[in-house]
């Protein structure tokens, strides 16, 4: 497994998962035993802004809960491991991941009223969440997509782009 590179039609948004963290996402999903799964994606922007890079997956917390087709995300613990990759090296929550078991990555209605949520909630501070599906098989055969959710605009569909 290689790593991901999605981009806007327009060059203006970017997201980068390396192999690392693409293969920690997968885990978690085989973890999750053909229930929805998923979590936080935290790093940083490059100097231009325009290319969001993932450092640190995180998996559910305690408090999430999950079925087939569906995944609440709690938030138990989470505040506290942004704080520590803010003190570590000034990284910080980009959006989240969530995992779509034997289904297609395209994001449901839902999937839409939360992240526009978060992009306008003050307290995320993230004008532009980024959210990545997995969907499929991840022993086998998955697939996955990017989305961008800019403040007050309708989301982005990235495209992905393994030429980088
Ligand atoms: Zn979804």
């Amino acid at each position: 497994m290689s790593s991901l590179y999605y981009k806007s039609l327009n060059d203006l948004f970017a997201i980068k998962v390396n192999e690392s963290e693409l293969n920690t996402i997968l885990r978690i999903c085989i973890d999750a035993q053909g229930n929805e799964t998923g979590g936080l994606l935290i790093g940083h922007y490059n100097d231009t802004h325009n290319c969001a890079i993932v450092t640190e997956i995180t998996g559910p917390s305690t408090d999430s809960t999950a079925g087939k087709t569906w995944f609440y995300r709690g938030v138990g613990g989470l505040q506290k491991l942004l704080n520590t990759a803010w003190r570590r090296r000034h990284h910080y929550y980009l959006g989240e991941w969530h995992f779509h078991p034997g289904a297609s990555p395209v994001l449901s209605g839902k999937d839409v009223a939360a992240m526009s949520n978060t992009a306008n909630a003050p307290k995320y501070n993230c004008p532009e969440p980024i959210l990545l599906i997995v969907g499929g098989y991840p022993k086998q055969k998955w697939s996955a997509n990017g989305y961008v959710f800019p403040r007050k605009q309708k989301y982005v569909s990235l495209e992905l782009d393994n030429g980088e």
